[in-house]
């Protein structure tokens, strides 16, 4: 058996196990080259310290054994990492490893995203001046368009990733249509920001007036015309479940889900801190997770976070939704062309 088949089977059987983490997004580190605006991690650059490569590995091992099938790596800019080809190999081996990048440095690191099964480039317009006001960067929009090229001949698993935004909310339709046309998917985040808290695992969304989804009608309908496209084309990277339920919470005001946070999903921070989510305190290190997830103490924030109504970002609603055996089913069915084509090109 190749490693692909080991690989598809133990994920298929951490799906089909109960009660577990089965997506993690692991912020590796803090440091990042660009100052987009609606972000705080740049803005925040104390305790920069991060994990050795046999730190990450063995914490990436303890969230195979607790059972997370779906790996998000992401920073800051995770490419920044030096070791970052290990990183990405050794996650590879066990887990769906989805790598992001603003587009500025995945051209350079062919060889360390190789084995990725999906390399996220974050793009928010195809409109240059817009993208490079957004990224708070110069030239960030022509160098992630090249970057999706690039990749795309070099025949890695590349999309991109547009945050929904007021900015952008009416481009989204065609934004999709031309990325899909060109075989490239698309995979959605949506504008959201932090509340003020004191104690969370780190900032991220700034609150910022124009990105703010104002137009309500307008995001209901991106989500029905998404919806109609995923029926004629590969390659919209959203379910169907997260669509009505984002529709729902944008036409009616309706939080269709429950959170899931330190449920069906964690945040994983550049020192191993763990939190349910960014917005909420560390509770753990990745090391000593295995051992307190079923504790007491564990079952009593999953039901504080259950009610907790405090962000919209898309990861999490979609982590949310998708928080059992049988939604995982349903990812797989929903997702079947998509993730088909990803593991066929990784077989062999
Ligand atoms: S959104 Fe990402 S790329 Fe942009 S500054 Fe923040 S961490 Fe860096
Ligand atoms: S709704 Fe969930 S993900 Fe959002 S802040 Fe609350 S606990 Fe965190």
């Amino acid at each position: 058996m190749n490693l692909s088949s080991r690989k598809v089977l133990s994920i298929l059987k951490r799906t089909l196990t109960p009660n577990r983490p089965y997506h993690a997004q692991w912020m590796l580190t803090r440091r990042c080259n660009y100052r987009c605006r609606g972000c705080n991690v740049w803005r925040n650059q104390e305790n920069l310290e991060e994990l050795s490569t046999d730190e990450v590995k063995k914490g990436l091992d303890a969230l195979r054994q607790l059972g997370v099938m779906e790996l998000v790596l992401s920073g800051g800019n995770p490419l920044l990492r030096e070791d970052i080809a290990e990183i990405i190999d050794y996650s590879s081996q066990s887990f769906i490893t989805t790598v992001y990048d603003n587009g500025s440095l995945a051209s350079q690191k062919i060889d360390a995203l190789r084995s990725a099964d999906f390399v996220a480039i974050s793009l928010d317009t195809l409109d240059e001046k817009k993208n490079d006001y957004v990224k708070g960067v110069p030239g960030a929009w022509k160098k992630a368009m090249e970057a999706v090229e690039t990749l795309q001949k070099e025949g890695i698993s590349v999309g991109v990733s547009p945050t929904i935004s007021q900015l952008n909310l009416h481009e989204i339709v065609n934004f999709t249509r031309y990325f899909t046309d060109r075989a490239v998917p698309v995979w959605y985040c949506l504008y959201w920001y932090d509340q003020p808290v004191e104690d969370r695992l780190f900032g991220i969304g700034k609150r910022i007036d124009e990105f703010e989804i104002r137009d309500r009608e307008a995001m209901g309908k991106v989500c029905d015309e998404l919806l109609a496209m995923k029926k004629e084309r590969q390659g919209v990277f959203i379910t169907a479940k997260t669509l009505v339920a984002l529709k729902r919470f944008f036409l009616e005001g309706q939080r269709t889900w429950k959170c899931g946070a330190l449920q069906s999903f964690v945040m994983v921070d550049h020192r191993g801190r763990v939190a349910g989510c960014h917005c909420r305190e560390p509770v753990a290190s990745v090391f000593e997770l295995a051992d307190v997830w079923d504790s007491p103490r564990f079952e009593g924030l999953r039901k504080e976070y259950r009610k907790c109504d405090r962000c919209a970002y898309l990861c999490y609603i979609f982590y949310s939704l998708h928080s059992g055996v049988l939604s995982n089913l349903e990812i797989i069915r929903d997702q079947w062309k998509n993730a088909k084509s990803l593991w066929t090109e990784r077989r062999g």
